[in-house]
C-alpha cells in the first residue's frame, strides 16, 4: 500500500480494523450510535442536573457541557470553570451517564481529565498544538473537532498529533466549515462522514448543532449525519434555550425534541 500522507498513525492504511474506544460500558467506533447531548455551557448544578435526567431518559449515553467556553468576545460568558466540571461529574454520576467537556489550554487537561470522561477539543483549537501534544500524554478519550476551516488533511494530521503522543483514544468530530452561506451558522460537510472513515480508523461524530446553528435543522441532519455512517452525534439541549448563558440556545433542542430525536434514530441504527 502507496502512503503517500503526512499523517500516519491516523490513516486507515497504516491500522485497517476501526478503532473502537470503550468507556465503561460504552462502546464509541462499534456497531452502535453513540449520542452526547446537553447544554453549551453548564450553567448551575441544578440546570446541568436536570438536563442529564433528561439525556438519560431519552436513551443517549454521554452528557455534553462545557465549563470552558471558547468565546469570540472577551466580554462574553466564559463559562463557569472548574466548578462546572463538580457540576457535571455530579450529574453524569448521578444518573449514570458519561460525560464530555471541552479543554482550551494544556495546563488545564489534567484537571479535566480527573472530572470528565471525554474531552473535547473544540474548532477553534483543532491546531493549538501545544494542547494536542498534552492530550498526547494521558489515555482519556479525545474528541477532536475540524477546524470551520480545516481540509481533512489538516485534521487528520491533528489528530496524528494525539495519536503521536501515545494516546490512540481519538474521535474525529465534523462539526461544520465556513462556507458563503450565512441562513447557516457554519455548513455541515456531511462527506466528511464517509470520506474520514475512508482515510482514517478513528471514530466519526457529527455536530449538527454547530454544524447548522438552527433548531430546526438539527433533526434533519442528524438523521443525514446516521444515514452517512456517522458513529455518534453530538447535539445541544437546554431545558430553557432562550435564556441560555450563550448565544446556543437558538440551536438547542427542546426537551421534547431531544426526546423524539432518540426515537426517530432507534429505528435507524441500534443505540446502545
Ligand atoms: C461547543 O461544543 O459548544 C463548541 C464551542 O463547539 P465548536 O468548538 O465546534 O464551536
Ligand atoms: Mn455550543
Amino acid at each position: 500500500v502507496k502512503i503517500s500522507k503526512s499523517y500516519k498513525l491516523a490513516s486507515r492504511d497504516f491500522h485497517p480494523d476501526n478503532t473502537v474506544i470503550k468507556i465503561g460500558g460504552v462502546e464509541i467506533g462499534g456497531d452502535q450510535l453513540v449520542v452526547m447531548g446537553g447544554p453549551c455551557a453548564v450553567e448551575s448544578p441544578e440546570q446541568i442536573d436536570e438536563i442529564a435526567r433528561l439525556v438519560k431518559a431519552s436513551g443517549a449515553q454521554v452528557l455534553r457541557g462545557g465549563a470552558f467556553k471558547p468565546r469570540t468576545g472577551p466580554y462574553s460568558f466564559q463559562g463557569v470553570g472548574v466548578e462546572g466540571l463538580v457540576m457535571m461529574a455530579e450529574a453524569g454520576q448521578k444518573h449514570g451517564l458519561l460525560t464530555i467537556t471541552e479543554v482550551m489550554t494544556p495546563e488545564y487537561v489534567d484537571v479535566c481529565a480527573e472530572y470528565a470522561d471525554i474531552l473535547q477539543v473544540g474548532t477553534r483549537n483543532m491546531q493549538n498544538f501545544d494542547l494536542l501534544r498534552k492530550l498526547g500524554t494521558i489515555q482519556k478519550p479525545v474528541l477532536l473537532k475540524r477546524g470551520f476551516s480545516s481540509t481533512y488533511d489538516e485534521f487528520l494530521n491533528a489528530a496524528e498529533y494525539i495519536l503521536a503522543g501515545g494516546n490512540p483514544n481519538v474521535m474525529l468530530c465534523e462539526r461544520g466549515i465556513r462556507t458563503f452561506e450565512t441562513y447557516t451558522r457554519n455548513t455541515l460537510d456531511l462527506s466528511a462522514i464517509p470520506a474520514l472513515q475512508t482515510l482514517s480508523h478513528l471514530p466519526v461524530i457529527s455536530d449538527p448543532s454547530h454544524g447548522t446553528g438552527r433548531r430546526e435543522l438539527v433533526e434533519p441532519m442528524s438523521k443525514a449525519s446516521v444515514a452517512a455512517g456517522a458513529n455518534g452525534l453530538i447535539v445541544e439541549m437546554h431545558t430553557d434555550p432562550d435564556n441560555s448563558m450563550t448565544g446556543d440556545g437558538v440551536q438547542s433542542l427542546f426537551p421534547e425534541q431531544f426526546a423524539q430525536l432518540m426515537l426517530d434514530l432507534e429505528k435507524l441504527a441500534p443505540i446502545c
